[in-house]
């Protein structure tokens, strides 16, 4: 897959990561649907369509719908069953409407996502697996998943169009994507010994500006703590924190 944008290394990371999705349409009825997903999945950077047994091939409909995403179209495969189209896939999540009645471990979109999205690069193939526009997922087709996601949706009104539900887990695993890779990206956090040091000149400097009564500490020091541990300075952070520390220690000298 292309991901023709700037910052170039963190999205190629990302990219990797979405390039380990595959989406799966079972029995789908409405070829515009088809075509709709297309472009859902184009948009969020996915392009591993596969149909498993469709009620009717995609037609002008679905390039009518699929807008500029013609090459996910043109790209997608068929195959006629469920267990085919999964077959290579490690991980088969389910994504129902449903709750009820499902006997796997249901989920939200957003925390399966981030569990796909941290995959190690070499784990293999996640497959979504979409049901048909008015049956949804069978059971047997549920029993061929190890879990399942469900869209957090108006409890009287929760069926979203096939291609919404595709584009809503998509977007979510963009985001996980993307996440996981700024994840990485971020500066190792200053190690327990600077963090002391930072702790311990703070305590020092407050004191010294009559902030903090030594004789009553109160619970200043284990907030200031945390909040400090909340922001996970780096190296360089925590040097300047010493810094302005004693910036304020010399300024209180006469
Ligand atoms: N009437 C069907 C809904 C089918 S909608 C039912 O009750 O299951 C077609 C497909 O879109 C579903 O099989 C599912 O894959 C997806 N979908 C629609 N709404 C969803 C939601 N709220 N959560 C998860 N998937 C949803």
């Amino acid at each position: 897959m292309k991901e023709p944008q700037k910052g170039a290394e963190n999205s190629k990371t990302a990219a990797d990561a979405l390039d380990q999705l595959r989406v799966v349409l079972v029995r789908t009825q409405h070829p515009g649907n088809i075509g709709a997903t297309a472009r859902a999945m184009k948009t969020m950077g996915l392009s591993d369509l596969v149909l498993a047994a469709p009620q009717r091939p995609p037609d002008e409909r679905s390039v009518a719908m699929a807008s500029g995403a013609t090459d996910v179209l043109e790209g997608l495969r068929q195959f006629g069953s469920l267990a085919e189209a999964v077959a290579d896939c490690h991980r088969v999540v389910g994504v129902s409407a449903r709750r009820r009645g499902i006997s796997l471990d249901v989920h939200d979109a957003r925390a399966s996502a981030q569990q796909w999205s941290s995959d190690a690069p070499d784990a293999g193939r996640t497959a979504l697996v979409f049901g048909a526009e008015r049956t949804g997922l069978t059971n047997e087709e549920l029993a061929l998943c190890q879990s399942a996601v469900q869209i957090a949706a108006n409890p009287e009104y929760s069926s979203l169009n096939l291609s919404q539900a595709v584009q809503i887990l998509g977007y979510e695993s963009r985001m996980a994507a993307l996440g996981g890779v700024a994840g990485s990206h971020r500066p190792r956090p200053a190690d327990h010994a600077t963090m002391e040091g930072v702790y311990q000149h703070l305590e020092a400097m407050l004191v010294d500006v009559g902030f903090l009564d030594p004789n009553y500490p109160r619970h200043l020091m284990r907030r200031l703590r945390r909040l400090f541990a909340r922001a996970e300075p780096d190296k360089v952070e925590a040097n300047i924190l010493r810094g302005m520390f004693s910036a304020v220690q010399k300024a209180r000298r006469p």
